[in-house]
């Protein structure tokens, strides 16, 4: 077991999976990973969309697909309660490729009511060791006639980090499909600015906890023009996660921020109300 761990966390640079050790999950554990797998049989998963907003234009231009989990018993789950534990035991492996097919059939649906918007997908660390996963990205893309710029995966610093060699190599796959790719959590990571310049990216998502009294708070401001600086001169977009305030947007949008989400312009929601939504919103 011990040379197992230790080959596994040489393979994804320091983090042991324990689906790759075949440690024991706890019995509490046992019965979560039991829930999820029903939780998938059942349809029990659903993914809600918040919408992203280009400042400049004040359109819609995209959405984010975020996971929910309604338990016939413990109730609405947040992702943060069974995320990690799902990457733990490997499960992510069986949640990410429903998320994507999800994801495409719903695009698919939307386009043909000529709502076109970019909608992204969260990867996990593990999910970006599937070799076959660009294969699979691009199989449902042509089965559902979805452009694969309308696709876009977002992807955190440490799940780059896992195994860059092997990240490097997968994402390039995804790329040249043109699939639109994202680090998402920007600035709480460890990736090196080394990475960015190499990895095949196209957009910065800068992590909440920056963009938060953005207007008020002088460290958290620097941070955020910065960024906003070397994201352009990379020629990528920025994005600004949690915008909750009016102050906050006013300020993204007066520094050259290029898109902003948030409970201010809304808050996640079930696929079926986005499209009327859209059509009844103002930029403020
Ligand atoms: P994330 O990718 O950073 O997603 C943003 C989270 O911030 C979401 O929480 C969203 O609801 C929340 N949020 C958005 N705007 C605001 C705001 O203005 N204020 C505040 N306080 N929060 C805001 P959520 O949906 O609970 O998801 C939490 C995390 O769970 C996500 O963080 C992501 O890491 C993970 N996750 C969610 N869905 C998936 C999925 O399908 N696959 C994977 N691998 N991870 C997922
Ligand atoms: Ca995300
Ligand atoms: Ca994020
Ligand atoms: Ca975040």
């Amino acid at each position: 077991a011990e040379q197992a761990m230790q080959e596994a966390k040489r393979r994804h640079g320091g983090i042991a999976f324990a689906a790759d050790i075949g440690a024991e999950p706890a019995p509490e554990q046992l019965s979560l990973i039991g829930d999820m797998r029903d939780a998938m049989a059942r349809a029990e998963f659903t993914l809600f969309y918040q919408p992203k907003l280009d400042f400049r234009s004040g359109r819609i231009v995209a959405a984010e697909a975020l996971l929910r989990w309604q338990h016939p018993t413990r109730g609405m789950i947040p992702p943060v309660r069974f995320i990690p534990f799902a990457e733990q035991t490997g499960f992510i492996r069986e949640i990410t490729p429903w998320v994507i097919e999800t994801v495409v059939r719903q695009l698919a649906q939307w386009q043909a009511i000529g709502i076109e918007i970019v909608v992204s997908a969260n990867l996990s660390a593990l999910d970006l060791l599937d070799p076959k996963l660009s294969q699979r990205v691009r199989c449902l893309l042509v089965r559902h006639g979805v452009p694969a710029h309308r696709l876009c995966l977002e992807i955190t610093e440490s799940a780059l980090m896992a195994d860059p060699s092997m990240a490097m190599e997968h994402l390039a796959e995804l790329s040249a499909l043109g699939v639109k790719l994202s680090v998402d959590d920007y600035g709480v990571g460890q990736a090196s600015l080394a990475y960015l310049k190499t990895l095949p990216v196209n957009e910065l998502k800068l992590d909440r906890s920056f963009v938060t009294a953005v207007d008020a708070t002088p460290k958290n401001a620097a941070i955020v023009q910065s960024t906003i600086m070397l994201g352009h001169a990379l020629g990528l977009s920025v994005v600004a996660e949690g915008v909750e305030t009016p102050a906050e947007m006013d300020w993204l949008l007066k520094h050259g921020c290029d898109i902003g989400q948030g409970y201010r312009i809304a808050r996640p929601m079930p696929a079926q109300q986005l499209p009327g939504w859209i059509e009844s919103y103002t930029a403020p």
